[in-house]
Parts: structure tokens; C-alpha cells; sequence
């Protein structure tokens, strides 16, 4: 902050963004808006008018916009924590906080609808947004051979998921909408709450495909790195594969994983598994996988689900790992024996399987790890925990109109990226009708 203006306003920079702000559960409330000037922050934040996850530069603006209305100063305020709703911003002036108020904005917190703890720590919440929808977060504290300890939190970025990956529960539980980017910022928030302490690592392997809801996915990310303090190779960005998009993603350059969900070493096999895999194929994938290594020499990892009698045998290890050696070295697998979900035609892999398929891949030169399953008693399967609290799925799309909408977003017919406030759903319903 360099203008005289703006350091007058610092204190409601510094406040709002301090993570503390945010370390809170209860409800924000809904304000609604009034005529007072809208200040010229940026189109999304106006829209939804929630100071969590703004830019410095749009809380700065925001300050010198309300100051232009009300000409107060807000120098003697200091930094709060805990801060819930506006009016907790106690060092504010009065005026300013229901000025900020009165024209609709919000902290920008939900409160947590339930939360289930596993036996081996793991803690799922349900958080429930503005508009009563559902949505997943995962805290999973690792202690590691050091002795210090990590905290995962693993989040969602959509509500539900159009994709219906075979094997997900998120899938099977239906599709809503985009999440907005301080919708995935407070899942890390309210991790920190019920755990009182530090986030370390974030993974966006919660409900949804964070690739079809990209800019908000890149604004988040903002914010956990710079605001929050989390540092970009603690964070891993995880698709199934969405046309385009793996490149887009690395123009921006991060220092972040991207973890590309394979589930299968052929195309063939992997369309039973994975629908949406009919719009871009696997070697499509690959290709873009290595551009993204080679743009920003952060390794991709390859997740892999393992299903009994599926995928599982020894034959499909060697093709997999003949396909990594083709697209280049450097590829690591991480392999997730699959967590059984109500209604699934999949079984879990017995763990001899699961030791001779790991063995295969090292024994061709590609590194594994076997991701061990945390909270089993807590509906461990992301999705599982939604599914039961809301027992009519969403409105889903059918596996056709899935694969329709992922070869118009790769003919260029839709664009996700560059439209993001578009929501899928209505983007798909004016592309089909
Ligand atoms: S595995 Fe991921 S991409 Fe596939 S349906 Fe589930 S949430 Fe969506």
C-alpha cells in the first residue's frame, strides 16, 4: 500500500485479510442490498458483495469507494480476529460498517450443517451455503516420520459434479452449481477452526472438477497462497481431464501439482470408467501433461483408482507404466484402493492386488505411493457424506449430454474459462436446450 488514501484504509485491508477473519463457523448473514454507490471492485465480488478471498487491490478500492460516501477514516481500527459478521469489526466506525452493510456485503461464512470425525482423526464437514446447498470438506491430519505434523484439507470446488465418474459418489449424487472462489476458501477456514491450527496443505480433490470452474479455482488459490500463507507446491490441483484446459492451467505459471485422474492405462477401459473421457482422449491428455511439465517444471502425478477385477491386475500396471514412459519421465502414480459407496457395482481391491500392481510400476521405474484411507468410519469416499444428508440427487445430466458439453467446451462452442460466471448448468442448457 503506497498512497496516503490507501494506508488510511489499511486496517480494513489488513483485517479482512487476515486469516483469523475468516477462522470462524457461524453464519454470515444476508444482507440485502441497498442503493449506497457500489464500489468498483471486481465484477464477482460485486456480484456476491463477500469480503472473504478480495483481492488487497478490490479491499482497497472498496475502502476508498465507502470513504468517498461517508468521508470517514478508519485509522484507529486494528486488526480483528474472529471476525464473523461486519458488525464485528468493532474498531470500524460505526457508520462505515453499516454503510458497508446496508449495501449488501458480507464477511462471507457458512455455517458448518454437520460434522463426522473418524477414528483415526480424519474430520468431514458438510457446510451448507447461502442457497441451503451441501457441500464437502475434508480435514486429514498426517503426522510424518519427522514427527511434525501436517494438515490436510482436501476441498470441493463445485456442488455435486456433472461428470459421474462410475466408481464417485459425488457423481452419482448429481450436479447444482460452480462454487464461488470464498465458498472454497472458508472449507479451509473451517478446518482450521475445528482443528485450531494451520492448514498446511490444500487439495482440490473434494466434490466437483475444479477445471470446469476454473477462474474461481485461480482466485482461491490467490487468496490460500498470498492472503492465507499456504505455499503454492502445498497445494495440488486435481482433474479428471476437461479439454483445454490443462494448458490454460499452465500459462498461469504455478508452482502447484497438478494431479490428472487416469484411472486406466488405455482409452477403452477408461471410458467405462471415467464417461467423460469420450471427449478427450487419452493420449490428448497425456501430450497436455507434458506441456505442462515443461512450462512449469512441477512433475504431474497420476491418481488411480483401483477396482477389483477392474483395473487392478498386474497386466494393467505394465501398461500403465509403458504409457508414462512415453509421455516422459518424471510421472508418479498415486494409487487409491477404492472406498466401497452405497450402490456401486465396484468392489475394493484385495491388498495383495493393490501390493503387486505398486510393485509393477516400481519395478518399471515409476514411483507409487498407495494413499491410505483415512476415515473410513466417516464416509470416506468424497461425496458419501453429502449423499446422505441429501437423499434425492441433484438434477443430473446424462452421460451424453456430459460428453456433448466437454467436445462444444473443446470446439471452442463454450468457454469455461473465459466465461466462468457462467454456470455449467445454464451454459449447458443453452448449447442443448
Ligand atoms: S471423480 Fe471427480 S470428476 Fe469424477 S464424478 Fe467424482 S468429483 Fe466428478
Amino acid at each position: 500500500m503506497t498512497s496516503v488514501a490507501v494506508l488510511r484504509h489499511a486496517p480494513l485491508v489488513r483485517s479482512v485479510q487476515s486469516r483469523a477473519l475468516a477462522v470462524a463457523s457461524s453464519s454470515s448473514s444476508v444482507r440485502t442490498t441497498s442503493d449506497v454507490a457500489i464500489p468498483s471492485v471486481s465484477k464477482n465480488n460485486q456480484e456476491s458483495r463477500v469480503l472473504l478471498g478480495m483481492s488487497e487491490q478490490d479491499l482497497q478500492q472498496l475502502a476508498l469507494e465507502f470513504a468517498k460516501v461517508q468521508r470517514q477514516t478508519t485509522a484507529s481500527f486494528v486488526v480483528q480476529r474472529k471476525v464473523k459478521e461486519i458488525q464485528d469489526f468493532s474498531h470500524l466506525p460505526l457508520a462505515f460498517r453499516n454503510e458497508l452493510q446496508e449495501a449488501g456485503w458480507s464477511v462471507g461464512r457458512s455455517p458448518i450443517y454437520k460434522e463426522v470425525t473418524a477414528a483415526d482423526g480424519t474430520v468431514k464437514l458438510l457446510i451448507k451455503l447461502q442457497d441451503n446447498r451441501l457441500v464437502e470438506t475434508v480435514g486429514i491430519p498426517v503426522e510424518d516420520n519427522k514427527g511434525s505434523l501436517r494438515l490436510t484439507a482436501c476441498v470441493s470446488s463445485q456442488v455435486g459434479c456433472p461428470l459421474r465418474c462410475s466408481f464417485c459418489a459425488t457423481g452419482k449424487g448429481g450436479f447444482s452449481r460452480n462454487l464461488k472462489s470464498h465458498e472454497i476458501v472458508e472449507q479451509v477456514l473451517a478446518i482450521e477452526e475445528i482443528f485450531k491450527r494451520r492448514v498446511t496443505n490444500v487439495v482440490f480433490m473434494g466434490m466437483g472438477e475444479p477445471m470446469l470452474n476454473m477462474k474461481e479455482v485461480l482466485e482461491a488459490h490467490r487468496c490460500l497462497n498470498k492472503d492465507i500463507q499456504i505455499g503454492q507446491r502445498m497445494i495440488t490441483i486435481s482433474s479428471v481431464g476437461v479439454p483445454n484446459t490443462i494448458r490454460k492451467l499452465a500459462s498461469h505459471k504455478l508452482q502447484s501439482t497438478l494431479a490428472i485422474s487416469l484411472h486406466a492405462p488405455n482409452q477403452k477401459l477408461r471410458e467405462k470408467i471415467v464417461p467423460s473421457a469420450k471427449s478427450y482422449p487419452l493420449d490428448a491428455i497425456m501430450k497436455d501433461c507434458k506441456d505442462y511439465f515443461l512450462q512449469t517444471s512441477r512433475r504431474v502425478s497420476f491418481e488411480y483408482t483401483l477396482l477389483a477385477g477392474v483395473n487392478d491386475a498386474v497386466e494393467h500396471a505394465i501398461e500403465l507404466a509403458e504409457l508414462l514412459h512415453e509421455w516422459g519421465p518424471g510421472s508418479h502414480v498415486n494409487l487409491i484402493p477404492f472406498n466401497p459407496i452405497e450402490g456401486s457395482e465396484y468392489q475394493r481391491p484385495y491388498k495383495k492386488s493393490v501390493l503387486a500392481f505398486s510393485a509393477a510400476l516400481e519395478s518399471r521405474k515409476v514411483t507409487a505411493s498407495v494413499r491410505q484411507t483415512r476415515g473410513l468410519d466417516a464416509s470416506a469416499a468424497c461425496g458419501q457424506l453429502r449423499n446422505e444428508f441429501q437423499k434425492i440427487p441433484l438434477p443430473g445430466r446424462s452421460s451424453r449430454d456430459v460428453y456433448e458439453l466437454l467436445s462444444a467446451v473443446e470446439q471452442g462452442k463454450v468457454d469455461l474459462i473465459e466465461a466462468p460466471d457462467i454456470e455449467l448448468t445454464k451454459a449447458m442448457d443453452r448449447e442443448y436446450g
